[in-house]
Parts: structure tokens; sequence; C-alpha cells
């Protein structure tokens, strides 16, 4: 019998249970005899975690469109459990090595999930990741690995890591690195290492007794070069990808206790059922009866503890952070009495190397300190406590001193998504606790809907890198806190890119926390409001201008083009081009928005389908300089009737992310493209670009072109957005 084999199956769909079936013979054909040698005996499973994974089972929760199955985390902590039955060991390195391809799955930049995607879902390669040093475990802001930039990008990586499953013999690890102490959490990024490079020594001692099949070892890296392509969790999301990810491991060990103990019931069950003594078999002595009875409600209570986890888990609930740690709290606490009765069923002969025992009883003992300590459990659930229980009164450790306050609870736009994969966008309370890490605490008043929002509230493009998530791309507002010289309670800032709403909570509610370093004082002269009327796109239409500027484009020189004439950068863009002195066309799809266009400045307006399509790879001279917002045919058209030296500056994909071009116009005519990024542009530049905003853009022509929204509207909006239907800007009043 197997661990699969449970009530809990009914549940489930035919290939959900064939999945589980599967494993549980396949960890009784290859993983058992293995585990049969004596707890100091036992090998690393490399072979077996290749086998599995060569039969599919390590894209479990791996998206499809990643070639994995795409399936629930509730499935892998299914999974855990089923191996656990058979091997506590085995189903910790597989889970390991599983988790390794999904967080490069879902984090990884495309040219590592080209590089090692594949290798992990075939078993190829194996991994373990890496968080504990030999003097950081449960402090894990206090790791000491370092990783300093490497002159012309990437790197270098010094330091050592222990208790790293599967780095006995795997190829890959998850290494988590300080890359500015001085930064405390905000500094920890996190690199994909390969282990058979020269700058990598394995730390190798004798296999932990019982766990030999995780393969865990230590990791020394010596002037290790990582690629910024190797980059998985920049510096800042480190730390809380780690804590992020932790909710599962933790859930998982619960997952695994309740396959040790299930496995070990069974046979104490058969045991006892067979064994005679004062002539009927022992199940029917009283004392031992009920022990087991015991054993058994408390496996049923770890089930349920462990799959109410799961499911928070996959709900992306805030709740999953108390549920996970609850489970393996009580895992940890119940596991090794529970086996132990088991073992006392079977007498001497449950020390047997052959009955597993004794490997139970020691994976049990493990299983108290593996992804956070019971004390550290503890801490997890008495977090919460106060919020629940006691009307929102918490205690802050400031330093030495203990102050009480009372904690305040903002409403946000909070995405989840649920076990179908569709994204579920609504209005939620969020306490302080639960925002994100960073120096500066800013109520928020104004924040914007772009075109990322509206594909992260919709769902409709994989905008949104971990859920739960506040999308929100740019705010405005004042700071509440600050931990940071340069910010102090009152002071108007704003903030857009780096990352917000797609790697990190955004604006989209009513109070965010951030680093110091991406915030900028809110221009003299423009209010919150204002600021968000320009938002991300207006800024990126300033960035463009600048960029048109920064390659001598001049007004003397000649008419210029604007693509995607009524969107967001559109609009903003004409407007500035035009106020100074610019003559300029607009390339639109909605003739009928033509007065609106000439109201902006343009004096010239052009059909957007003359552009569409495929054309010439040299077409008349035309454009003296252009900013592109489309993409695709167009942006190969308009580099096609650029005149000698004139630049071009794309920031935008409306048409699409392809560009159908010829170098001709680059060769031929000495036409410059230039790339706008506003997500991660430099301070200085911003800094630029929101003065210049402030002193340039004409106020009415933000009112005209201004809708404002309510937090609880801005769902709704999302869609029209994306289907092209709305003209201008979107500002949100989160506090209405
Ligand atoms: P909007 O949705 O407001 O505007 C896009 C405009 O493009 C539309 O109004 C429409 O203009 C035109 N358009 C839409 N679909 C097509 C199509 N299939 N073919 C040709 N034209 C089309 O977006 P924004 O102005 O906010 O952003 C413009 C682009 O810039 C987007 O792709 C956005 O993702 C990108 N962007 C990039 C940034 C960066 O950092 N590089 C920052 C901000 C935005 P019309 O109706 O006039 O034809």
């Amino acid at each position: 019998m197997s661990a699969a084999a449970d009530d809990r199956d009914l549940g489930l769909n035919e290939g959900e249970r064939g999945l589980l079936h599967g494993l549980a013979a396949f960890a009784q054909e290859a993983v058992a005899p293995l585990a049969a040698a004596g707890c100091g005996d036992q090998a690393w499973a490399g072979a077996q975690i290749r086998e599995a994974c060569r039969l599919g089972y390590a894209g479990i929760e791996i998206p499809a469109d990643c070639g994995g199955l795409g399936l629930p985390y509730y499935m892998r902590a299914r999974a855990a459990e089923t191996l656990a039955a058979t091997d506590f060991a085995f189903a910790f390195a597989f889970i390991n090595q599983h988790n390794v391809a999904l967080r490069i799955a879902e984090h990884g930049s495309a040219a590592a999930r080209e590089r090692y995607l594949p290798g992990l879902l075939a078993g190829d390669l194996v991994g373990g990741t890496a968080m504990s040093e030999p003097r950081a475990g449960s402090d894990f802001a206090s790791i000491s690995t370092l990783a300093r930039p490497r002159d012309g990008g990437g790197f270098i990586l010094d330091g050592e890591k222990a208790w790293v499953a599967n780095a006995a013999g795997g190829e890959l690890a998850l290494v988590f690195a300080q890359t500015d102490a001085a930064r405390g959490p905000a500094g920890i990024a996190c690199f994909i290492v390969d282990l058979r490079a020269p700058q990598c020594e394995r730390v190798t001692g004798a296999p932990l007794e019982g766990l030999g099949a995780a393969g865990i070892a230590g990791i020394r890296l010596n002037g290790y070069a990582a690629e910024d392509s190797d980059v998985l969790y920049p510096p800042g999301q480190g730390f809380q990808m780690a804590l992020a990810g932790v909710n599962k491991a933790r859930t998982h060990i619960a997952a695994m206790a309740a396959g040790l103990l299930d496995s070990a019931l069974r046979q104490a069950v058969r045991h006892a059922s067979t064994r005679q003594a004062f002539g009927r078999p022992i199940m029917e002595q009283q004392g031992l009866r009920w022990s087991l009875a015991d054993v058994s409600m408390r496996l049923q209570i770890l089930r349920m503890l462990t799959d109410r986890a799961a499911g928070l888990i996959d709900a992306g609930s805030d709740e999953a952070v108390p549920a996970a740690a609850m489970a393996k709290k009580y895992a940890g606490e119940e596991c090794l009495d529970a086996i132990s009765a088991c073992v006392q069923v079977l007498g001497a002969s449950g020390l047997l190397p052959a009955q597993g025992m004794a490997r139970r009883l020691l994976a049990a003992k493990a299983l108290c300190f593996a992804d956070g300590t019971t004390e550290m459990m503890n801490e997890r659930i008495a977090a919460g406590l106060a919020q629940r229980f006691a009307g929102g009164l918490r205690t802050i450790a400031a330093g030495a001193a203990i102050h009480r306050e009372e904690s305040m609870s903002y409403q946000a736009l909070k995405l989840t998504r649920g076990e179908d994969g569709v994204t579920q966008a609504r209005l939620a309370q969020i306490a302080e606790d639960e925002l994100p890490e960073g120096e500066v605490l800013v109520e928020v008043e104004y924040s914007s809907l772009n075109y990322k929002d509206a594909l992260a509230i919709t769902g409709r493009s994989p905008v949104v890198r971990s859920f739960p998530m506040v999308p929100g791309i740019d705010f405005a507002g004042k700071v509440r806190r600050s931990a940071d010289p340069r910010f102090k309670p009152g002071d108007a800032v704003l903030l857009n890119g780096w990352g917000l709403g797609e790697t990190r909570w955004g604006g989209l509610a009513q109070a965010a926390r951030v680093r110091a370093d991406w915030l900028l004082p809110l221009p003299a002269g423009m209010d919150a409001r204002q600021a968000m009327a320009i938002g991300t796109a207006g800024y990126t239409a300033m960035l463009c201008v600048m960029a048109l500027e920064r390659h001598n484009a001049t007004p003397e020189a000649g008419p210029v083009l604007v693509t995607g004439a009524n969107g967001g950068v559109g609009t903003v863009a004409i407007a500035l081009l035009a106020g100074r002195g610019y003559t300029v066309t607009a390339s639109t799809g909605r003739p009928q928005e033509a007065d609106y266009l000439r109201g902006l400045g343009a004096s010239g307006i052009l059909d957007r389908s003359t552009l569409s399509a495929p054309g010439k790879p040299l077409q008349k001279e035309a454009w003296a300089a252009a900013v592109d917002c489309v993409g695709s045919h167009t942006l190969a058209n308009v580099l096609a009737g650029m005149r000698y030296g004139a630049p071009v500056a794309a920031c935008g994909l409306a048409q699409g992310m392809d560009l159908p071009a010829t170098v001709a116009p680059f060769i031929l005519r000495a036409v410059t493209l230039v790339g706008v990024d506003s997500v991660y542009a430099p301070m200085a530049l911003r800094a630029e670009a929101w003065r210049r905003l402030a002193a340039e853009l004409p106020r009415g022509m933000l009112e005209a072109n201004t809708r404002e929204l309510g937090l609880s509207e801005i769902a709704a909006a999302a869609t029209p957005m994306l289907e092209g239907r709305i003209r201008g800007r979107i500002v949100v009043d989160v506090n209405r």
C-alpha cells in the first residue's frame, strides 16, 4: 500500500491519481532498495532522482508552457508525501530538485530558462537551494557569502554555504548571497551557480545519518563568476523571494512527515495484526490499540493542517504563512513521538535495518529543524496573533527599545492566482506588516492605470512574477516613516518602475513600502495627482524626447513622427515635442480623434494602416526624428522612412514585439535606433525627466487628457485599456 491510496484521492482527477500511483510504484521499485541500506550507509540518490525526472515527475508544478505539468502546489505536496512514505531523504532531495526547476521557470532570465530548464526536467542537471551557511541558519538576513558586481557585468561570488540538498553530486545550486552588507536584507540576491566550475568546491563530510540519499553537502565559492543572466533574484528581491518560498518548503516538510507517519503506522498495524501474544494478536491488547489509535489521529490532524496550508498557498492567501508554520510545527512536535510509538509495537525487531524505523526516527528529528526550527515556527504563528485577536495592536522592536503603536491597515487592489491559473483581482485590506521590506513607508495619494497594469490585472500576459501581488507600476504620495536620512515624514515623493507591480507590491494601494534608492522627491510645481496624470507613460514620453535630443534632433531638421499617437505615451510625446517647436505628425488608428491630436500640437495626421503592413526596406526620406510606441512592421516602416542620420526612439510594442526590418536604414542612411526603458532608467535621468515634465508640459493638456477613477473601479477598466478603447490617461485616487 502507498500513502497515495487514501480518501483524499477522491477529490483528484484521473491524471492526478495516476501521477501519485506512478510515483508510489517508482519509489517502491527504485528507491526502497537504496533506503534499505543501514542509516549510515545510504549513498546520494542521484541516479534515482535523474530517473524520476526522466519519467516526467520533476515538472509537476512547472507551468505547461515551460515544459511542465502545470499542476497546483497541492499536487507537489502530495507527491512529497507519497515519496516520503518510502524514504524521507529521497523525497527531500527530489522536492529540492523540483524547486530549483520551478524557481528558474518562474523567475529566471530567458537565457537561464533556455540553458537550465530542459536539463533539470530531463534529469541531466540536478540541483538544490543554498540558503544556510556555517554561521547563519534561521537568521537568514545575516548570511555572509558575498556577491560583488564585476566590471563589464555579472557578479563575483565568495563564501561558504552549508546543508545544501543534492550538493554531494548535483550540477547546480541556487545560491543566496549578500551584495551590500550595509543594506541588510535588501542587499540579498540569488544566483544560479554551476557546481562543476573550478571556483566551486564541494564540502562533503560523512553523510547525515538516515539522510544520506539527500546528498546534503556544503559549497565553497572562491571567486565564482556569475553572468547577469544567472541572477535569479536581483538585489532587493532575494530576501523577499526566499521568504516567499519558505511557506512551500515548510508545507513540504509537513507533507513528508505525513508520509513517514503513514508508512510507520501501516507497518506497526500489520505487525500487531499478525503477531500473537497470550493466544491472540497483540492488536487486541487495549494499551497497544489505543496507542496506535492515537497515532492514526495525529496522522489525520497532520494531513488536515498540511492540506489547509497547501490550499492557502495555491489561493495566494497571506494566511499561508501561519498555516504552513502550524503544519510544520505540528509535524515536528508529534511525528517523533508517534513513530516511536510504532517502533514500540515492533519491539526489538523495529530496529532492524530492513524495517526502516531507525531511519524514520532520524528523519522525524531532522524535520524539527529543516526549513526552520520549531522555535521559528512559533514566531511565525505568534507574529499574526495581535493583528488577528487584539484589534490590530502590535509591538515593534526598534533597536533595543520596544514601541507600542497602532498598526495601520490599508486598502489595496490585490491579485491572486487560483488553482485554475486564473488571475483574480479584488479589493483587500493589507496590514502594514505584510508590506515588502524597504526603508520608506509611503502613504499613496494617487497611482495610475497603465497598459502593463492592465495586463497584470487581467492575467493576459505573465507580467506578475509572484502572487499575491498589488499591481500599479507608479505612485505619488507622502512619506509616513523613513529609516533613510534622505526622506522624512511628510515629504512628497513619487516612484515608477523598478519592478513595482511585477515583482514587488505596487502603487494601487493606500500604502507602499519601498527602497529609498528608488524614490524621487516630487518636482517643484507638481502635485501628486498631476504626477500620476503624467505617470509612467508621460515620463516615458519625456525619456523618448531626451533620447532624440541626445542624438541631435532639432525642430529645424524637419518633421517628427509619433506612432501610437492616441495612447498615454503618444499624447504626451506630441505635446512635449510641439511645445519645443517641432512639427509633429501623429500616426493613429483613430482618425476620429484627429481634432484632439491637433489640439495637443500635431500638425499632420497619418492613418496607422499606412505603416502597419510589411513595406520596402527603404522608403521616401520623410522624418527627421520619430517616437515609436508600436514596434513590429510599424517600426520597420518608420526606420525605412527616416532621413539621413535621423534618430528613432523605440519604447513600445503595441503592434508586436518583433522587428521585421533590414539593416538598410542603418548602413545606407545612418539612422539611429535608440532603445528607451523606463523601468530601470538611472536615477539621474529620471530626476531630469521629471524636472523637465514639471517645467514643460502644459497643465491644461493634462486635465483634458485625464480621467480619474477610484481603486474599486480599476479592475473593470483593465480590459477596455487592452482593447485600445481608452484615450489618454487614467489616474487613480486610491483613497476613494
Ligand atoms: P496605450 O495603450 O495607452 O497606447 C498604445 C497606442 O498604440 C494605442 O492608443 C494605439 O494608438 C496604438 N496601437 C494599439 N494597438 C496597435 C496596433 N495593433 N497597431 C498599431 N498601433 C496600435 O499604451 P501607452 O501609450 O501607455 O504605451 C505605449 C507602448 O509603450 C506600449 O506598448 C507600452 O507597453 C510601452 N511602454 C514602454 C515603456 C518602456 O519602459 N519602454 C514604458 C511605458 C510604456 P492609436 O489609437 O492612436 O493608433
